[in-house]
């Protein structure tokens, strides 16, 4: 059996979209959407929001509306820093005479 949720965008039941036309003859709405609920998985398409959102639209709609509650959750009041070995610059050049450089970063282990 199959378990679904609601759509958690806070726009979603407003879009005038086909999709979102529920109801019966004469009692017509534009509901939510439902969103099929997969388990978490190794494959390449899985994402957690796909479990919540209908769309991306949806999603960033919910995160403008949440962004404050959201940075509550997890708030970075210091940067992060990833440690690197000294950059090496790389100049590369075509047959049109176009050069550019291009920085090598490596992390260290
Ligand atoms: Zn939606």
């Amino acid at each position: 059996m199959s378990n679904y949720n609601w759509c958690h965008g806070p726009n979603c039941h407003t879009k005038h979209i086909q999709s979102r036309v529920r109801g019966s003859k004469g009692n017509k709405v534009l509901r939510t959407m439902k969103v099929k609920h997969n388990e978490p998985s190794d494959r390449y398409w899985f994402r957690h929001w796909c479990n919540y959102f209908c769309n991306q639209s949806c999603l960033m709609e919910f995160v403008e509306h949440n962004i404050q509650g959201m940075i509550a959750l997890a708030p970075r009041r210091e940067p992060l820093e990833t440690p690197i070995k000294d950059p090496t610059k790389e100049t590369n050049s075509n047959n049109y005479g176009y050069s550019w450089n291009r920085w090598t970063i490596e992390e260290k282990t």
